[in-house]
């Protein structure tokens, strides 16, 4: 479903939110005659429905609509869905992202016995294999035999592997355990957040008006082989947005070894929704 405006209770106008306190429900422009020392009584609620004149929670708003929304506020001139609606302000937008984390599970409590128990596991599993890591590298050094040499590489590199892994499990893990939905929002509410620290500052208006994207990356783990991790996390993607990314495509990429300053473009001709054509120096070994 999509969302449907609301009317505020001061203004009568149509609005996606309200500030909402008992059955006042305020647009964002009639919520600033309120003095400060009440505001906080005040919570933002997207869509919000009216019991016997008191405002709650509309149980049958989810995650994605209120991430559409969000995204049409800070790209508005990409708007498609709620043009006449958005907000430009930054303080209801963060106000609509906190709406957004009500959507993830709470992050495990650090401090409890269990968890603690649990994670000093993960930990001592890394430390045992990255003691042997070590050990097998200095052999290998030492090693002048090819086929003894190779054998041993096979052994470092399932090493590599278990120890990227088990960093995975304990991350998600800190995380509560998120399933590939919630893994997925958790990624969408970052970008979200980043993207409204520019908001704030400007930044993102210029990008749209120059017609340019902002890609979200970060780096890949210093140590290990990376390689399943990015397969688990395009798998997911596959099952919970049913579109096929070509993994044999991304393999290539994943196979190029860094270049600094390497400058990154899009060509809108392509079509493209992987990163393949994104990077100018591989766009003619791939196409
Ligand atoms: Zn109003």
């Amino acid at each position: 479903m999509s969302l449907n405006p609301v009317i505020c209770s001061k203004c009568f106008k149509p609005v996606l939110f309200l500030w909402c306190r008992d059955d006042s429900g305020l647009c964002e422009s009639c919520v600033t005659a309120i003095p400060v020392s009440t505001l906080e009584l005040y919570k933002l609620l997207v869509s919000p429905i009216s019991n016997n004149g008191l405002w709650s929670v509309n149980p049958d708003i989810d995650f994605k609509d209120v991430r559409i929304f969000v995204e049409e506020c800070l790209r508005p001139l990409k708007a498609k869905q709620y043009q006449n609606l958005l907000t430009s302000q930054s303080a209801s937008i963060r106000g609509l992202v906190a709406v957004l984390e009500t959507f993830l599970p709470p992050p495990r409590d650090l401090s409890d016995s269990v968890v603690a128990k649990q994670i000093a596991d993960f930990d001592r599993k890394v430390f045992n294999i990255e003691t042997e890591l070590s050990a097998s590298r200095k052999q290998f050094n030492l090693l002048r035999k090819a086929s003894r040499r190779m054998s041993l590489n096979s052994k470092i590199s399932a090493l590599q592997k278990q120890m990227t892994n088990l960093e995975w499990q304990k991350h998600e893990f800190i995380l509560g355990g998120y399933d590939e939905a919630a893994t997925i929002r958790k990624h969408s509410v970052d970008r979200i957040k980043k993207d409204l620290s520019l908001f704030a500052s400007g930044l993102l208006e210029m990008e749209e008006i120059r017609h340019t994207h902002r890609v979200h990356w970060e780096l890949l783990k210093p140590t290990g082989d990376s390689w399943e991790e990015l397969l688990r996390h395009y798998s997911r993607l596959e099952r919970i947005t049913n579109h096929r990314y070509d993994l044999q495509r991304l393999k290539i990429l994943y196979d190029i070894r860094p270049i600094s300053g390497q400058t990154i473009f899009m060509w809108e001709r392509l079509h493209s929704r992987d990163m393949s054509c994104l990077y100018s120096n591989v766009v003619k070994s791939l196409h």
